[in-house]
């Protein structure tokens, strides 16, 4: 019986109003029921005070809320917080919050387990189970909003998609949750404090360009030498370096948004000079920024960050080209909620 029911949340304003008004009701209670969804975040249809009890028990009738559940919540040194999020039908995802001095970012997951296969990625290690709904992916943003105005005392600034997952494998349940994040029906935020991060699926960055979006785009790049990159990101062979050049110098040329690099300096594998001069090369493309980020070790120990000379070699020789960068440091290492440490230990 249960299972026969609908998610309420997977309609739209316009099909809940259709909904009322196939029940003799008026179109308005479909405004009403989504404001309570949404902006209002309700867990139950009882929650919907303004609602008649008889029109509560309809709903229930038909549909129910499947909403997330923060199951465990862990908090570092730092302040950054991670939550294990407990999904409808029992998969985990996790999400950070990530607290600065001016800003407080949510870093969401979009799949459960991943796509891809990156080697030095913890994520990658899960098999991908399933994408996930644009409720799923509110709901993790909602959680950390209300935990930056507990812990933090002001609401949530910013969101970047670097959680579980590749949010372009995920592209119509990632856009239409940022569409809820941004309106005012939901939580209003500025898309210009979004950030989606993709290991680069040329087809879809020209999808989005096509679409005008108005979030940032990071591209993990790595390496901008083809051998290299497959060798650490092996979906690399499928879409080469060219494919991604092009692709992002029609996200330029399209939304005129700047493109932000990640970059982890590796021992070994790309600590040269010869790496520094493709990724030089590379950023010409298109205008761009690079963000060195610090690896974070995951358990096999078959990568090590590079040495700081070359961390320093890179900053130098980006600099003399005129490329902004920064290094950026890990947070909430100690609980394994850094850049690529997200794999549901717990
Ligand atoms: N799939 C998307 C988003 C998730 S990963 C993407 O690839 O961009 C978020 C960022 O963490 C990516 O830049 C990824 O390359 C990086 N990352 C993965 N594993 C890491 C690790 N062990 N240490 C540091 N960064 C890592």
């Amino acid at each position: 019986m249960n299972n026969k029911k609908k998610d309420i949340r997977a309609l739209t304003k316009a099909q809940l109003r259709e909904f009322f008004v196939g029940e003799g009701d008026k179109a308005f209670r479909g405004n009403q029921v989504y404001e309570w969804l949404w902006s209002k975040g309700a867990h139950t249809f009882d929650d919907m005070t303004n609602i008649s009890k008889d029109t509560r028990q309809k709903l229930q009738e038909h549909f129910v809320i499947n909403h997330i559940k923060v199951d465990r919540m862990q908090k570092s040194e730092d302040g950054t917080i991670k939550n294990a999020v407990r999904l409808h039908d029992g998969l985990i995802v996790e999400s950070v919050l990530i607290p600065a001095k001016n800003r407080t970012t949510a870093c969401v997951s979009s799949q459960v387990g991943c796509s891809l296969d990156c080697r030095f990625c913890a994520t990658a290690k899960l098999k991908r189970m399933r994408n996930l709904n644009p409720d799923e992916i509110y709901d993790q943003v909602v959680a950390i909003d209300n935990e930056s105005r507990l812990y933090h005392n002001r609401p949530l600034s910013n969101i970047v998609f670097m959680g579980m997952g590749e949010p372009l494998m995920n592209y119509n349940n990632v856009l239409k949750a940022i569409d809820k994040i941004t309106s005012p029906e939901g939580l209003g935020m500025s898309p210009k404090r979004i950030v989606v991060s993709t290991s680069g699926v040329p087809k879809m960055i020209k999808k989005m360009a096509d679409e005008e979006v108005k979030f940032k785009l990071a591209v993990s790049l790595h390496s901008a030498i083809d051998e290299v990159r497959t060798s650490i990101m092996p979906f690399n062979a499928t879409f080469p370096l060219t494919d991604l050049r092009e692709a992002l110098e029609y996200w330029y040329a399209k939304t005129k948004n700047r493109i932000t690099y990640e970059y982890v300096v590796w021992d070994g594998i790309n600590d040269k000079r010869k790496d520094v001069e493709a990724l030089i090369k590379f950023c010409k493309f298109a205008p761009s920024k690079v963000n060195l980020i610090e690896y974070n070790p995951i358990d096999d120990g078959e990568f090590q960050q590079a040495h700081s000379s070359a961390i320093n070699m890179y900053v130098d020789m980006l600099e003399a080209n005129n490329i902004t960068v920064t290094v950026r440091r890990s947070r909430g290492k100690d609980i394994d909620a850094a850049c690529g440490q997200l794999a549901n230990k717990s």
